[in-house]
């Protein structure tokens, strides 16, 4: 089949993300990708601004990560986890646990982020229910915010930007409080320290959980806010004896300067949840980590956890995960992370007075571009890869994370096409 006959076939029988079968937006052919370049079938390179959203921290195609795949390939890619144990999986969790905030020491592997949040709620639900508190299972979160695309997850994301409508009868009905006003450099604000007591105040008797995203609330908008109101809700949820699960999909392994962004916080949650960067881009793979009393609450009397995937803790997976911490902690990751954010905050901030951008907005390796109308994203696209970047607006937001490693030419590569993008608005 030639190329345009393959794209062809694509756009008739193959679903992309969020998009129609029968008027998709564009999607574009992919040769390989090596460093931060993704290279497409036409021979054109593109730098890339997205990590393949938030994962590919180290760059596409790395030698040390290919070799460790090939090494674990040669043993075996995969076998069930149920009954069977291997090495992969012990060695991957006992660094999480090393690197993750210090009461979380019991793992649960999956294959997917949602996935994941689905397991931290079954284990927050399942905690109360073997405690004598059977009532005490909802969810309690904040606006603004994105889960995954699976039920437990989606009842979690914003109920505007999400899929509550769509989905409205058969989602379960949460709590949600006012997204945080207070931004990250911020003190927390009165108004943002009384919702959230005022929400748990009321409700802590049939909470299970408070889920959120700590300080980067991700595909719900892209917002940064106060890691006092983190320390707040957590402090809040120690008083009123509801559990805390943070989920960091997007925002672990280095992305927001710090490992983990609880960190900004000295926040420990009941529940993490992992995901994206976990194998560097590799591979699907996830872990729901928890502490002590959740783990020995849910197993009393017998109990045992109600979920066991069948790619559960893919030894490949696992391998590679492990050899993407390993790189992460033996590089420079602090000062790479550091550098990104400085230079995004001169560049970007350059765009503050362009007549289409409402906000500008850099924590990390992160660095957004809000406009003040939506961005039509398939004529956006064709424009970024004609200057040879691979960035993905969403909405109004035009934003970039990219790969840890990238050169700061290529950055202003990036940020120079967004300048250019704007332009068209
Ligand atoms: C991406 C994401 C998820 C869902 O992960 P998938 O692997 O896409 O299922 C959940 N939570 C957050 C914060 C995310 O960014």
């Amino acid at each position: 089949m030639g190329l345009s006959a393959s794209v062809d076939f694509d756009r008739r029988h193959i679903w992309h993300p969020y998009t129609s079968m029968t008027d998709p937006l564009p999607a574009y052919p992919v040769e390989s990708a090596s460093g931060v370049r993704i290279r497409l079938s036409n021979g054109r390179e593109l730098i890339d601004g997205m990590s393949s959203w938030w994962c590919a921290i180290h760059g596409y195609n790395h030698p040390e990560m290919n070799e460790a795949a090939r090494a674990q390939l040669e043993k075996t890619a995969h076998v069930m986890f149920g009954g069977l144990t291997h090495e992969p999986a012990i060695k991957l969790a006992r660094t999480l646990i090393d690197i993750t905030p210090d009461g979380l020491r019991h793992v649960f592997f999956s294959d997917s982020g949602s996935v994941s949040v689905e397991v931290a709620i079954k284990m927050a639900i399942q905690y109360w229910g073997a405690t004598g508190h059977p009532e005490k299972h909802r969810l309690l979160t904040i606006r603004g915010g994105y889960h995954g695309d699976t039920f437990g997850a989606m009842s979690v994301c914003d109920p505007v930007t999400g899929m509550h409508e769509r989905f409205r009868r058969v989602l379960p009905q949460q709590i949600f409080v006012e997204r945080p006003v207070s931004k990250v450099g911020e003190a927390l604000s009165s108004e943002d320290a009384r919702r959230i007591e005022t929400a748990l105040t009321d409700h802590h008797h049939e909470l299970a959980a408070v889920v959120l995203e700590p300080v980067v609330q991700g595909a719900g908008g892209m917002w940064f806010y106060s890691p006092e109101y983190l320390a707040r809700a957590a402090e809040l949820c120690a008083e009123l004896d509801v559990l805390l699960i943070a989920d960091e999909i997007a925002t672990g392994f280095g992305r927001t300067g710090r490992l983990f962004a609880c960190e900004h916080a000295q926040v420990d949650p009941d529940i993490m949840c992992l995901g994206k960067a976990l194998t560097g881009g590799y591979m699907g793979l996830a872990a729901t980590l928890t502490n002590a009393r959740v783990a020995n609450g849910i197993s009393a009397d017998g109990g045992v956890l109600m979920h066991g995937p069948t790619f559960m803790a893919n030894p490949l997976a696992c391998a590679i995960a492990r050899k993407s911490i390993e790189l992460l902690q033996d590089g420079p990751w602090t000062s790479r992370v550091s550098v990104i954010e400085h230079q995004l905050r001169r560049e970007l901030g350059a765009l503050r007075e362009h007549p289409a951008v409402s906000d500008i907005r850099v924590f990390g390796a992160i660095g957004v571009v809000q406009t003040r109308r939506p961005v039509p994203v398939a004529e956006m696209q064709r424009i970024f890869v004609e200057q040879g970047v691979w960035i993905r607006p969403f909405n109004d937001l035009i934003y970039l994370m990219p790969p840890y490693v990238i050169c700061a030419e290529d950055l202003t590569r990036l940020t120079s096409a967004i300048g250019a993008g704007l332009d068209i608005l």
